[in-house]
């Protein structure tokens, strides 16, 4: 039974406390909790943001933020995390993965193009071959 922290907005599969911020009184989710649904960088988050209105699933998205202990500043601040209502996260989760399915469904370029003076290669291996 996955438990869930109330300050962290995180469910946790075998934990007592939570081992982030060791708020004790992990709780059972209810439907209405928002959960972390992921981090995405500011393009995904964007569109995910247009996903999630559409189906109507409420969300609240922070990010941008250093971490609040100093420790965090060298990560990339253009890290959006997004939190949904547990009882959304399904077709949320749907709807997150369809971002990077998208990514890799691109139909496959013309491959034919002038190779001259490309700067870096595409990033190589797709293996298109069967
Ligand atoms: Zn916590």
């Amino acid at each position: 039974m996955a438990l869930y922290c109330p300050l962290c907005q995180r469910l946790y599969e075998n934990e007592r406390k939570c081992p982030k911020c060791l708020f004790y009184r992990l709780r059972e989710i209810t439907p209405g909790d928002p959960v972390l649904l992921g981090k995405y960088d500011y393009m995904r988050a964007e569109i995910l943001k247009g996903l999630l209105a559409e189906a109507e699933i409420p969300f609240n998205a922070t990010g941008g933020v250093a971490g609040a202990f100093g420790m965090s500043t060298a990560l990339r601040l253009d890290e959006i995390s997004i939190f949904v209502p547990f009882g959304a996260l399904e077709k949320a989760n749907e709807l997150s993965d369809s971002l990077y399915i998208d990514e890799e469904a691109l139909p496959p370029e013309d491959e034919s193009d002038g190779n001259d003076g490309t700067p870096f290669e595409s990033d190589g291996d797709f293996a298109d071959k069967e």
